[in-house]
């Protein structure tokens, strides 16, 4: 392990996110030596007047399960310092500042600084700002790199401004937008798959592949976060980000390196074959949908904090197309909703059959053959299914399809870090590949705005999908219109 030293700063550290993720993922850093074990301190920042000992409290709290001794978790713990903050109030930063300098002369952390945004959105571009006009930035030869999450926007429009006030205090090279589809270990391996195989890479076109889909599954309703939901909906809260990286990773050319910038160069540039839609495409091209009640579940309008006559979708079905050699012809289905069968994350890549079925008289259209099919399963096992032809054993000649399996060891589950932890430890290297870049961002606002803005202004017939089912029938006649229909069924 290639130890840095550090001194990171922590905007929203009394809040659930810090708390849930990123205090054990940094101690899970610790313990492996990818943080500085002597050279690191966090000063976390809250509206709450906590002293350091209420913070070290938390943080022993939610590592004591993970940790090999009380004194390792009590060593860990020491390296935190609380402030009570009001992001808005630029004095404030000055202290900040201050103190900054005292714990890094203590810590020797050599004027590297991580500055993790954990908060409303709201603040992102305020706490950016204030950071450099109060001279809260590193200027002795370290690096400053800024670590902020979702939602990055909720249009382009927002997006740009945000991304133009970050742009005040940070060059783009030195933003970490974390999008935690990016730290799941089956995501990152769509790369290896691909650009380590040449019989995948080779297949890995529109002559062959027949259509993508990507599902993103989940079981639970809106929970306690309706108050958020409600004002994002599942377009911006899960196609405009995770689904769209995914499929990003799915549709880009082979990086000429695989560095981040040159990974970056290759989506971006898939990105802008990807075709964005005027208002009669995306009617055409977009499905829908929220979630009824069934038994004991409340329709989504009866839900907590949801308004009744709330047209959020909690679902949405979508076809992409890349306008570009390797694509054209290919759709990209994508979906992902609330309240569904299950929760799962799945990749399904579906092949076209042979032109000619040879065992079947020639007509393919009569074939008892089936698609192949690679799937990569994401979440929660992580496994990858090849679905092939094969011959039914015995007399006379008939096929069958067989499977070709491979599930992650618990080894190798053992080994695999949570996203969270993957992702800083990516940050603290300076390595930006599984961080998503603002053209990449931009881009699929592009997308998510015109289906927004039809949507805004047409009125659903909702509900229209049950609970427990794989959501509104029109996502089937989507992909029925194209002689296709979803590998995932119930
Ligand atoms: P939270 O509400 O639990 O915490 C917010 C934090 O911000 C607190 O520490 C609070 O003290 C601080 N804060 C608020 N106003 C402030 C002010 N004026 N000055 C100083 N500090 C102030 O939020 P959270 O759930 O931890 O989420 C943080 C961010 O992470 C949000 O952007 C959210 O969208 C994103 N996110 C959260 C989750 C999650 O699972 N909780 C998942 C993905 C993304």
């Amino acid at each position: 392990a290639t130890e840095t030293r550090a001194l990171f700063m922590l905007f929203g550290a009394t809040g659930d996110l810090a708390k849930r993720k990123l205090y054990p993922s940094i101690f899970n850093l610790y313990k492996k030596n990818y943080i500085d074990q002597k050279h690191f301190a966090l000063i976390g920042t809250g509206r709450r007047k906590w002293s350091d000992q209420d913070l070290r409290d938390v943080i022993l709290e939610s590592v004591k399960d993970s940790a090999e001794s009380e004194d390792q978790a009590n060593e860990f713990a020491s390296h935190f310092y609380y402030m009570s903050h009001d992001v808005t109030n630029p004095e404030h930063y000055r202290a900040l500042s201050d103190y900054a300098d005292k714990l890094e002369a203590k810590y020797e952390t050599e004027g590297n600084r991580i500055f993790y945004i954990s908060m409303a959105p709201n603040f992102f571009g305020t706490v950016a700002e204030n950071l450099k006009s109060q001279n809260v930035l590193s200027d002795n030869g370290g690096f400053n790199r800024l670590i902020i999450e979702k939602p990055f926007g909720r249009d382009y429009k927002t997006a740009e401004e945000l991304n133009n006030s970050l742009g005040k205090s940070f060059n783009e090279d030195q933003v970490y937008r974390i999008d935690h589809y990016l730290g799941k270990e089956m995501v990152q391996n769509i790369q290896a798959l691909r650009f380590g195989n040449p019989i995948m890479e080779s297949v890995w076109n529109n002559k062959y592949i027949k259509n993508i889909q990507v599902t993103l599954s989940e079981k639970l309703g809106v929970e306690e976060r309706a108050g958020y939901y409600d004002n994002s909906g599942a377009l911006r809260d899960m196609v405009q980000n995770h689904i769209m990286q995914i499929v990003t990773i799915l549709a880009m050319e082979e990086p000429v390196a695989f560095k981040d910038t040159d990974i970056r160069n290759e989506k971006i540039r898939a990105l802008r074959s990807l075709r964005i839609y005027d208002k009669d495409e995306a009617r055409e091209n977009f499905v829908r949908g929220q979630y009824g009640a069934k038994g004991e579940q409340r329709d989504y309008r009866h839900e907590d904090d949801v308004p009744t006559d709330s047209n959020t979708e909690t679902y949405v079905a979508g076809k992409l197309m890349f306008d570009n050699q390797r694509w054209a012809g290919t759709p990209f289905y994508v979906r992902t909703g609330k309240m569904l069968a299950d929760k799962f994350t799945r990749i399904d890549v579906v092949f076209k059959k042979p032109l000619i079925d040879v065992f079947d008289a020639g007509d393919k259209d009569k074939s008892g053959l089936d698609s192949d099919v690679l799937t990569l399963f994401v979440d929660p096992v992580q496994k990858v299914i090849l679905h092939l032809n094969g011959k039914v054993p015995g007399q006379g000649f008939t096929t069958k399809g067989i499977d070709l399996t491979h599930v992650q060891s618990d080894e190798d589950r053992k080994n695999t870090p949570e996203p969270y932890e993957r992702l800083i430890h990516d940050a603290i290297k300076g390595d930006a590949t599984s961080f998503a870049s603002w053209q990449e961002v931009g881009r699929a606002w592009k997308l998510a705005d015109v289906v927004r803005n039809l949507w805004d202004t047409e009125k659903p017939d909702f509900p229209n999908y049950t609970p427990g089912s794989m959501g509104p029938k029109d996502a089937d006649d989507l992909l029925a219109r194209d002689g296709n229909k979803w590998v995932f069924t119930l």
